[in-house]
Formats: structure tokens, C-alpha cells, sequence
């Protein structure tokens, strides 16, 4: 368990950079290892397997509802809680999916994808020296606003633990040390990026636990909920004593392939969402008039269409896991979501920063560094794995494949 502190004497802006480790001592600031990388493979000519997005089209029928609703005039502001078509459909979809009973029009809050909601939700609570934790590796965003916020981040470690296949897990006593009355929200994300772990019931209760006892927010992640590939996903919200402190956070982008749109939404009780409402109807105010009945028409699908979509996904990862094992890297499965790890260590490259900047030199693929979501300070014990995408075409992963194992014979 780690925490730190915003640096002192820094802008609001540098200190949002250096939060997600983009500010170099010399002033600088880096792009994103995501806007990095999807330069370096557009540059290279490189297969992008870096960046999150698929390189196919999701279901006709959301993006022929855009389509129609361009056609149709929804090309104005929509109400800054979300045009009520669409605050209905996730209502639905939550009731649907996991039983969760919600009001349209005052439990529900749609926002220019997850990243808005994520940062609403941090900036409406937390405050100068507040203590947010999150696992770690974790997501750039997450720590960018947390410090922006004024925020101290504290981290608990996922390991990979190769006898559990490789799952990804936090050491509970770990979690439980993390948590204390300071803390004023307990950020999840499951299905977790990078790791693709799905955390089990024991440790959503346990988060639940310590919330209740130290009177913190949770502000939940779910942006993959439909793309596990075992067991499914379940809402940390359902969980007994969850839902009064619960903010439920997902988007389009994933479960329809839409990453592009940025429709996601805020779950939770009336008085949260109003406290988020309040900063993000000065963020955006309001996005994406057309896509948000199109992605009310998305959730409306039969669930034979979130099923394929997860089972096409599932395949993907086994086609680039066992090409990744095959060119000699160690390799975790993942339990959900869009990416697999691969320890290039036994590949004898111990610095997987160094290794993806050759990379497309080397082979003509791109990955991204796990170190991009691991603290500064706390770099070694992920340095040699990179995050691989398998969000995109058969053909396009094969030939991956088929250029990484270049890799051992080189
Ligand atoms: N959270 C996680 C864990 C993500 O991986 C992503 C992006 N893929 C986001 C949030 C951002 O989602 P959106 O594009 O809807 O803003
Ligand atoms: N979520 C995407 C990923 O993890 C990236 C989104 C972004 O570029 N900010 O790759």
C-alpha cells in the first residue's frame, strides 16, 4: 500500500499532469501513453494494439439510430440531465441486467463518456488532502483528477498471482490498512484496466465493509461490465449496505464499440447525482444529442447481442494470448475487457517503456507499458509487462502474432 501526496508549488494544470506521471522534471508535459503510442503507430505504420478502441463497428442498429436521429433534427442541446429516451433505457438496463431499481429523472445522469463522470464525480467530492484509493495498476484519468482535486491517492496493489491462472488479486489486509477515516472515496474498477480482472465478491464486500465503517463514498468503474468472459459482472451497488454511498459509473463506448461517441452515465441515490450534476453541468453541460437515442436503442437489444459481442471478444483473447505465449512471453489471461498483460521478461527485456518504443522497429506491432498506470515510484514491479490490445479484427491479431514471435527468433 502506497500513498502521495499533490506536489507542492506546482499549477492546478501541472498539477493534474503530474498526477498521471506526464510531467517531466524539466516542465514539460507528455502526451498520454495512449495519444503516445497511437502516434507512434500511425507513424511507424505499426499494428495498434496499444490504445482501447476495436477496429470494427458494433451493432447496426445503434449506429443506424444516429443516423436517424440526424436525420431527424436531434441535433440541439439535450436536457443536462440527458434526454429522458435515454435516462429510461439505462434505467431499464440496470433493472434488466442486475435487478437494480432506479428513477429516470433523478437517479440516473448521462455525461460525455466515463471520463466526464469520473471527473464530476471526483471534483463534487473530494477536497484538498482528502484521500481517494484506488488498486493499482490503475487508470490514467483516476489519478489526473485526483490530483487535480487537491486529492491524496493511495494505492493497494493488484498482484498477479500465477497460481490463482494468473488472476489478478489485492491482498485484503492490504485494503483494509488502506482504508481509514480520512479516506473519502474508495474508487473500484471492475472489469479492470489494464489487468482484465473481475474482483470477487469477497473483496467488493470487504470495500463495502470499509466504506460503511470509515463513511466513504465508492465510486464505481464499470465501463466493461459486459465483456467478461467467465463470471459475470456483478455492480458493487447490489451488494448489502452499497447503494446509499454508491456512484455507478459506465459507458457506451465498450459494450457497443462506440468508444469514439462518449456517451456514459452516472448511477446513484437522487442526492449524490445532484452533487455530480452540480460540476458537470459546468464541464460539458450536455453532448451527443443524436448518439444518446442511439445508445438508448443499444441497451434495448436482446441479450443474445451482448452475449456474442462478449463471446467474439473472448475468442480474440485467446487468439493473441496464446500468440503472445507462443513468442515467448508469460502471459495472464484476462477475466474481461479489451487487453491482456504479457511479462516480456522471459524474453529477456526487463523494461517493457524501453520495449514498446522498439517495438514497432523490431516487429511492426505496438503495445503500451503497464508502468503508464503504476505511480512513479512504483515502477519495479511491473517494468517488464506490456498491455496488449485484442479489441481488433482476427486477420489483424494473427498477423500480430505472427510478427511478435519474430520477436524470440531475433
Ligand atoms: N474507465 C476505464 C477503466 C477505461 O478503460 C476507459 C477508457 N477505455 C474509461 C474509463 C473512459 O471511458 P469513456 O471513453 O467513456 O470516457
Ligand atoms: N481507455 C483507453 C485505453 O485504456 C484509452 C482512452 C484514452 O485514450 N484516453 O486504452
Amino acid at each position: 500500500m502506497s500513498d502521495f501526496s499533490p506536489a507542492s508549488g506546482l499549477a492546478p494544470w501541472q498539477r493534474t499532469a503530474a498526477g498521471a506521471g506526464l510531467l517531466a522534471s524539466d516542465g514539460t508535459i507528455a502526451a498520454t501513453i495512449f495519444a503516445e503510442m497511437s502516434a507512434l503507430a500511425s507513424r511507424t505504420g505499426a499494428i495498434n494494439l496499444g490504445q482501447g478502441f476495436p477496429d470494427e463497428d458494433g451493432p447496426v442498429e445503434v449506429l443506424e439510430a444516429a443516423r436517424q436521429a440526424i436525420a431527424d433534427g436531434v441535433n440541439q442541446y439535450p436536457p443536462g440531465t440527458g434526454m429522458p429516451v435515454l435516462r429510461e433505457a439505462i434505467a431499464a438496463h440496470q433493472r434488466r441486467w442486475y435487478g437494480i431499481e432506479l428513477d429516470p429523472a433523478t437517479e440516473v445522469l448521462v455525461t460525455a463518456g466515463a471520463t466526464e463522470a469520473l471527473a464530476a464525480t471526483l471534483l463534487a467530492f473530494v477536497d484538498t488532502g482528502d484521500e481517494v484509493v484506488t488498486f493499482e495498476p490503475y487508470y490514467d484519468a483516476y489519478a489526473a483528477i485526483i490530483a487535480r482535486a487537491g486529492g491524496v491517492h493511495r494505492t493497494v496493489p493488484l498482484r498477479w498471482s500465477r497460481e490463482l491462472g494468473a488472476a489478478w488479486r489485492p491482498d485484503h489486509d492490504e485494503l483494509r490498512a488502506a482504508v481509514t477515516d480520512r479516506t473519502r472515496v474508495i474508487l473500484v474498477n471492475s472489469p479492470h484496466n489494464p489487468t482484465g480482472a473481475v474482483l470477487d465478491t469477497e473483496t467488493l464486500s470487504l470495500i463495502v465493509e470499509l466504506a460503511e465503517r470509515h463513511d466513504a463514498l465508492i465510486v464505481t468503474d464499470e465501463v466493461y461490465e459486459h465483456l467478461t468472459f467467465g463470471a459475470a459482472h456483478t455492480p458493487i451497488a447490489t451488494l448489502p449496505g452499497a447503494r446509499p454511498r454508491t456512484i455507478s459509473i459506465s459507458s457506451a463506448g465498450k459494450t457497443f464499440s462506440t468508444t469514439g461517441w462518449k456517451i456514459g452515465w452516472v448511477t446513484a441515490p437522487a442526492e449524490l447525482v445532484t452533487a455530480v450534476l452540480a460540476v458537470k453541468q459546468y464541464l460539458t453541460y450536455v453532448n451527443g444529442a443524436p448518439f444518446q437515442p442511439a445508445i438508448a436503442t443499444g441497451l434495448g437489444l436482446p441479450d443474445a447481442v451482448f452475449a456474442d459481442a462478449a463471446a467474439a471478444l473472448s475468442a480474440k483473447r485467446d487468439l493473441l494470448a496464446s500468440g503472445l505465449a507462443a513468442a515467448g512471453f508469460a502471459v495472464s489471461l484476462p477475466e474481461a475487457g479489451y487487453f491482456v498483460i504479457a511479462d516480456a521478461a522471459p524474453l529477456g527485456y526487463s523494461d517493457g517503456a524501453a520495449l514498446c518504443r522498439e517495438l514497432p522497429g523490431l516487429v511492426g506491432v505496438v503495445g503500451v507499458p503497464v508502468a503508464a498506470f503504476v505511480h512513479p515510484d512504483r515502477q519495479s514491479a511491473y517494468s517488464s509487462l506490456v498491455r496488449f490490445a485484442f479489441c481488433k479484427r482476427r486477420e489483424v491479431l494473427e498477423e500480430a502474432a505472427a510478427r511478435l514471435a519474430g520477436l524470440s527468433a531475433g
